[in-house]
């Protein structure tokens, strides 16, 4: 049997000095306890009491080469070894921009931040300089970082929230949030092409931006519903409003050129962070000239003491590299294994008879046992069962397998035939308790 003794004492301990016990907050709701790590290694993590996983939460998504990747690792160090960062530049930041100029399909420039919600950030200044206008349409399920002016409430089991009225009002995502901070976020249910067309069409002289997630990962794993997002291209074209795609979870994930590349659409903006630099913390947002343009001088101020530090760019100048070696053979295997598992998972769900819907794409995926024969909306994706999902991310934890407690899996480029079979095997084991 698994014990968890030390992330217990662990845990208790941080909770005296360490606001919330956790540095993330969503970290708390990890059951039964949130776990403390040893170490990793390629596709498996080992926390302190000395019990090991295979890992599919990857630190939410960064780690798309699994942990302490030797090459990864030896850029790094080699980087570190001649300082850690400057404050004045260094060539990597220009081959680290060149680099992404050349993979992010709609980027001409970029800049350089260090989370994806600073890149949000600056991305929504961008737009709002840009055109003038200050209103941003942002989507129901979608999540854009937890700053003030983007942060609306995300009615999920593991994200603190408020419940959402799901009719478009806009509530914030925390206590303490700046009560004006959401007055310029028009809240809009994601594949409904008639609302974006009248809602865009009505107030395009006041919308400077339209953010999306291009596939619904934090809810569901959603796909965008068949020429949905062709329309918010061509719209937002036509009417003089800057289109974000945020990519800090399908960038470097779904294509070397993240879901620009996988589905064939080119936004104004692209927001990316997480797997860029394969765990190490760095974040870019990438565009065309005209909108980029506005960072030089200073007309749109971009800042941040630790941006395009040396390590971070030698990180994430690694992890693309790593990721396009052999035409890209990491994905193929990637995806070959979700595809597997997947499969698998869908199987035995039929087998033990519990009612489940898996949602994937590429080497994402998002579990969820409802009655619903589909999930491909926000509506259909609140009717899961994510206690239930909650029951069994600890079920499986005891077996040998770390998840996400919402849903959402990740695959690395270090995961393996056998931590499929092992993964399959342990489901097959716990679906019996699960009823
Ligand atoms: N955008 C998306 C789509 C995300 O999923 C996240 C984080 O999960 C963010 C932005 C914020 O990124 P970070 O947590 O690095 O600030």
């Amino acid at each position: 049997m698994t014990t968890f003794q030390v992330s217990t004492a662990n845990y208790a301990e941080a909770g005296s000095y360490l606001a919330g016990g956790v540095a993330s907050s969503l970290r708390a709701s990890m059951k039964p306890v949130p776990l403390y790590a040893e170490s990793g290694k390629g596709s498996r993590i080992k926390d302190a009491d000395g019990n090991e996983y295979i890992d599919y939460m990857l630190a939410y998504g960064p780690l798309i080469l699994g942990h302490a990747h030797e090459g990864l690792t030896a850029s790094i160090v080699e980087a570190m070894q001649k300082g850690y960062t400057y404050g004045i530049q260094h060539q990597g930041e220009i081959e680290l921009a060149r680099l992404l100029c050349e993979v992010l399909p709609c980027a001409d420039k970029v800049s350089l931040s260090g989370s994806g919600t600073e890149a949000v950030m600056l991305a929504l200044r961008l737009a709002r300089a840009y055109t003038g206008k200050s209103k941003v349409i942002r989507f129901h399920g979608h999540y854009h970082g937890w700053s003030d002016s983007i942060f609306t409430s995300f009615p999920s089991a593991d994200m603190k929230g408020h419940a959402s009225s799901g009719s478009g009002s806009v509530l914030p995502g925390t206590n303490g949030q700046s009560e004006s901070s959401l007055s310029d976020i028009i809240l809009l249910p994601w594949n409904d092409p008639e609302v974006l067309e009248s809602t865009l069409r009505e107030r395009h002289a006041e919308i400077a931006a339209v953010i999306t997630e291009p596939v619904m990962c934090n809810s569901g794993c959603i796909h965008p519903a068949p020429g949905y997002l062709e329309l918010m291209r061509s719209l937002t074209k036509e009417l003089g409003i800057v289109m974000i795609m945020d990519e800090v979870i399908t960038g470097f994930r779904l294509a070397i050129g993240g879901a620009q590349e996988r589905l064939g659409i080119t936004p104004d903006l692209v927001t990316v962070g997480k797997a860029l630099g394969g765990g190490i913390a760095i974040s870019a947002v990438g565009g065309q000239e005209d909108i980029m343009k506005l960072i030089d001088g200073g007309t749109v101020s971009h800042l941040g003491t630790l941006n395009g530090n040396s390590v971070s760019t030698a990180a994430a100048i690694a992890t693309i590299r790593e990721l396009s070696k052999d035409n890209g053979a990491a994905y193929v295997q990637m995806e070959r294994l979700t595809d597997k598992l997947t499969e698998g998972i869908r199987t035995l769900f039929a087998k033990h008879e519990v009612p489940a819907v898996v949602n994937q794409i590429g080497p994402v995926f998002n579990v969820m046992f409802t009655d619903e024969p589909e999930v491909i909306d926000f509506e259909t994706y609140n009717k899961r069962d994510s206690a239930k999902y909650a029951r069994f991310a600890e079920l499986v934890l005891h077996e040998g397998v770390l998840l996400r407690p919402n849903g959402l899996w990740y695959l690395s480029a270090a995961h393996s035939e056998s931590d499929i079979d092992g993964t399959l095997a342990a489901i097959d084991r716990v679906l019996p308790q699960l009823k």
